[in-house]
């Protein structure tokens, strides 16, 4: 689960993660934002009028969502179950309010906040997307105070200073926790295999 400041490059370490690796499947959530130009619908977000949103909502489809500058959010249950299913690791790229909501209902998810280097780096990325205006730039920016008071909340810390060693420094983290010995799920078995193995090893140099 990668959060960040609106700007602060998580979906865009989202795309390189999901460029580079076939381990992992992007977490496509719902909004009632409109969509901007370069967004494909199904692909970047589930774009929803908000009666389609709030009646989701109501039927309990979300595993979390939140409003975000004047707009909704959510992560559907089912796109996360079908990742899930296919073996794969689920890319969630979510605001904070979300990510709580996400922490308690998942036990075992990994959440990195990434932080940009600076003020100004952040104001600079947001002006240049610029699709929504000054307004939208301000209540963005005024986020952004909120959302970094809770980069502490998170497993892991990157600052998106230079996006090459950000994205390093994610896979790095992906590696490590799929090395946890409390995820491997067959570990058992394995370790029963191979002292079984080692037993007829030792027996071996008796004979
Ligand atoms: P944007 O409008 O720039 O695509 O996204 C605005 C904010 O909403 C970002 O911080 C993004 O991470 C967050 N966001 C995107 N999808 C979800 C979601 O499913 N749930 C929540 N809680 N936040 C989301």
């Amino acid at each position: 689960m990668l959060s960040s400041p609106s700007g602060g490059g998580k979906t865009t370490i989202a795309k390189a993660l999901l460029t580079a690796r076939r381990d992992v499947a992007y977490s496509v959530s719902a909004t009632t934002r409109p969509r901007r130009p370069k967004e494909r619908n199904s692909v970047d977000y589930y774009f929803l009028a908000p009666d389609e949103f709030q009646a989701k909502v109501e039927a309990g489809e979300f595993l979390e969502w939140a409003a975000y500058a004047g707009y909704l959010y959510g992560t559907l249950a089912s796109t996360i179950e079908t990742i899930m299913e296919s073996g794969k690791h689920a890319v969630l790229d979510i605001e904070v309010v979300g990510a709580r909501k996400v922490r308690e209902r998942l036990a075992n998810v990994v959440s990195i906040f990434i932080l940009p280097p600076s003020a100004g780096v952040l104001r600079e990325r947001l002006s240049l997307r610029s699709t929504e205006g000054i307004a939208d730039l301000e209540v963005r920016l005024q986020h952004a105070v909120e959302e970094v008071g809770a980069a502490t909340e998170y497993d892991y810390v990157v600052v998106n200073a230079d996006l090459e060693q950000a994205v390093a420094a994610v896979h790095h983290i992906i590696d490590a926790e799929c090395q946890r010995a409390a995820r491997l799920s067959n570990l058992g078995e394995t370790m029963k295999e191979l002292r079984d193995a080692l037993k007829r090893e030792a027996q071996s140099l008796r004979q």
